[in-house]
């Protein structure tokens, strides 16, 4: 077939020529845009992320400092009952050396002490009656015993 070509079909062919072009520079532009988009939303996302992640790691280095606080004051409250254990057993042991130093003023027998939550007392071990009253034993009554 031979194809007769005339002004008004080519006329006709570059109108569609041009809208062809049109579409794609539509087509070009809206890709772009969306692209544009995603990419902004790209970028939005990361520097949340980075946020989330800094918030994470500081939370994690403020647990640990706390972690370290609370061993710190455990030990801390470790060496305070053991200082608190320590001079309790050293006053027990002066009360004792003192106790041991006492004996009965009528009848000059050693006297023991008992202890009590609310106090104590001296006592015999047989109680001889009335107006047995404990006070420091004198010095030459104790033979070898811990120095006053
Ligand atoms: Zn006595």
């Amino acid at each position: 077939m031979i194809r007769i070509v005339t002004a008004a079909s080519l006329a006709a062919l570059h109108a569609e020529v041009d809208d062809a072009w049109d579409l794609a520079r539509q087509s070009r532009e809206e890709v772009a845009e969306q692209w544009a988009a995603r990419l902004a939303v790209s970028r939005e996302l990361i520097e949340e992320r980075k946020a989330l992640t800094g918030i994470a790691r500081t939370a994690i280095v403020q647990a640990e400092e706390l972690s370290q606080q609370a061993a710190q004051l455990r030990q801390a409250f470790t060496a305070a009952l053991l200082v608190m254990a320590r001079q309790a057993a050293r006053i027990r042991q002066l009360e004792q050396a003192g106790h041991n130093a006492m004996a009965c003023a009528a009848c000059e027998a050693p006297v023991a002490w008992q202890d009590c939550p609310t106090g104590g007392w001296w006592h015999h071990l047989d109680h001889p009656g009335d107006g047995h009253d404990a006070i420091p034993m004198p010095a030459s009554a104790m033979e070898g015993g811990e120095e006053a």
